[in-house]
């Protein structure tokens, strides 16, 4: 029986992580469900999956479950308030953490996570982007294992060999690797006429041709900022140099990245578009356990097309590559910025087109220091949003 906490169960991943836990009673044991303040979401949980503990870091919001829980005969322990998430993160008896919280929120609990020695299954990406070469050091300190969540690492994750371990400099070389191959489906507007993206709203932009996805890693999507996160996320899991990571458009999103060696070969991972097949298969790695996920119609599947990303209409990529290259405090300041910038955009305060604006202005006048501890990370993230808030409104609705 492995034991698991789900960090951000109440989202798109915590829920599709629970489908599949479902599916293998006898395999997993949800010991604790936590997130920010979806409390009736999470009564619901536990209501069903029984948890040891629950968590939610909004205090309020675990005072309004723990009054639902307990007119509910439900036994399940609640904790809230700031360290409530990094408590259900270490507890002992935790085997493996999901750490599906959106944005650099998920940070202390999926480091505290990682030190604490428990297998972390990756699906936050931005808590690796921010903490880098710290989030590493928290890992071998603790003993665990990295396994990646976000379906194009999981897809080369895949396509490496087994013994492969994930968060070591230079595994990918030592591997054989000459090339990590992410591929991006382009999103909504990957054939928008460019004149028209300033104008596309939170709606348009949340609606991915392939993913069901929540709304910030939606937009990131839309302007392609998630592949940039990708790369940098890549980066640090796989030990490879930024100049081995390269992004293909792939728009019918079946194959999920592709891992090119010094030989030629290119192994790929395929699969429908469902964020199920990698949970399950971070939950059960090295085992193969059923997800729920339809089988792909090969027959049914007209062509497989691939492109070039446009860096006209998808400046955010150019923008992560940077500040991968600049290093230390650097992809905080991205990671930062652009949390901003989607949250003002889609509160309808700042144009599609302005996220970029945002981000590349915030990074190009701030100072990278180096990433010497957690509190470098924290202090450029804060000095970002407070740049890229003032930023967002400098620009509002007008094009980027
Ligand atoms: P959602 O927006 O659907 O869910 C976010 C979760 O995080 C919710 O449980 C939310 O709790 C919780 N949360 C948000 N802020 C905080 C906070 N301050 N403290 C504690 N918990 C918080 O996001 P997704 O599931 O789409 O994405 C989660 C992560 O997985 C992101 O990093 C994303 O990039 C990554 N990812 C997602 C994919 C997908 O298909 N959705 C694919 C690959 C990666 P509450 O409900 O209470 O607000």
């Amino acid at each position: 029986m492995k034991r698991l906490t789900l960090l951000g169960s109440t989202g798109s991943i915590g829920e599709s992580t629970l489908d599949v836990v479902a599916r293998h009673p006898g395999r997993f044991e949800v010991f604790a469900l936590a997130a920010r303040a979806s409390h009736e979401k999470l009564a619901a949980q536990c209501e069903r999956f029984a948890p040891r503990y629950a968590a939610l870091a909004d205090g309020g919001a675990a005072g309004r479950l723990r009054e639902a829980l307990r007119a509910r005969g439900v036994a399940t322990e609640v904790l809230g308030g700031p360290g409530a998430l990094e408590r259900v993160a270490t507890e002992p008896a935790v085997d493996a953490v999901m750490a599906a919280i959106v944005g650099a929120a998920g940070l202390p609990a999926t480091i505290a996570a990682a030190r604490a020695g428990k297998d972390v299954l990756l699906a936050n990406k931005e808590a690796l982007v921010v903490s880098g070469a710290l989030f590493l050091a928290a890992l071998a300190e603790g003993g665990g294992a990295l396994l990646p969540v976000d379906s194009e690492h999981s897809a080369v994750f895949q396509s490496l060999p087994r013994g492969f371990t994930c968060g070591r400099a230079g595994e990918a070389a030592r591997h054989g690797v000459r090339r990590i191959l992410l591929t991006a489906s382009g999103g909504p507007f990957r054939a928008t006429p460019v004149e028209r993206l300033a104008a596309v709203t939170p709606d348009e932009a949340c609606a991915h041709p392939n993913w069901v996805m929540g709304r910030k890693i939606s937009v990131d999507s839309a302007t392609m900022m998630n592949k940039g996160l990708e790369v940098i996320e890549a980066h640090w899991l796989f030990g490879a140099p930024r100049e081995a990571i390269e992004i293909v458009v792939h728009p019918q999103s079946v194959i999920h990245s592709m891992v090119e060696y010094h030989d030629g070969s290119v192994l790929a991972q395929l699969g429908a578009p469902d964020m199920r097949t990698p949970i399950a298969c971070a939950l059960a790695w090295p085992e193969r356990i059923e997800a729920g996920v339809a089988p792909v119609d090969f027959a049914s599947l007209a062509r497989l097309e691939f492109g070039r990303v446009d860096d006209a209409r998808f400046p955010c990529v150019r923008l992560a590559y940077e500040a991968l290259a600049r290093g230390g405090t650097a992809p905080a300041i991205l990671n930062a910025a652009n949390e901003v910038a989607v949250e003002r955009f889609l509160a309808g305060d700042l144009a599609f087109t302005g996220i970029a604006a945002v981000i590349e202005n915030v990074l190009g006048r701030s100072t990278v220091q180096p990433l010497d501890g957690l509190e470098a990370a924290w202090r450029a993230d804060r000095e970002a949003r407070e740049a890229a808030g003032r930023e967002a409104a400098r620009l509002g609705r007008r094009a980027g």
